[in-house]
């Protein structure tokens, strides 16, 4: 799918080891391969390469269908829950015990059994029937 090259890490002779910088998607963290020029744009901000991560791609195709997403965050948990309640769903912080402190990690969409939880690296997908989603994390990013 893409044809981004994925430079393995060379281990020299005398012990250490040569890299090339890698591009980590912007969707999930994943690496997708060698950084290059595609991933700045001209006003040096980081493109977006979702399109070229296995996991993150189903979002795309989404978007491009007219679903919105939103990758759900400390910093974004406020808009998204302010989405939700728009549209006329219940929606509130997901409380656990961290480290023996009560701390919000996500964000619970609906109640009752057909609640579904949205933990922060996680997408939040509302599509075009107006059904709810969670796009999970990959368990390899955090
Ligand atoms: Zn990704």
């Amino acid at each position: 799918m893409s044809d981004r090259a994925n430079t393995p890490d060379v281990r020299n002779p005398d012990g250490s080891l040569t890299i090339r910088m890698k591009r980590a998607c912007n969707g999930c963290g994943q690496y997708v391969g060698d950084a290059d020029d595609r991933d700045v744009d001209e006003h040096g901000n980081l493109t977006d390469v979702r399109a070229e991560c296995s996991h993150c791609r189903p979002l795309v195709e989404l978007e491009a269908a007219g679903c919105q997403t939103w990758h759900l965050t400390p910093r974004s948990i406020g808009r998204i829950d302010d989405a939700i309640d728009r549209d006329g769903r219940y929606a509130k912080g997901y409380w656990e015990d961290v480290n023996g402190k009560l701390t919000v990690t996500g964000l619970r969409l609906g109640s009752g059994p057909d609640r579904i939880v949205a933990k922060f690296g996680d997408w939040v997908i509302r599509h075009l029937d107006g059904t709810w989603a969670v796009h999970k994390a990959p368990d390899s990013a955090s």
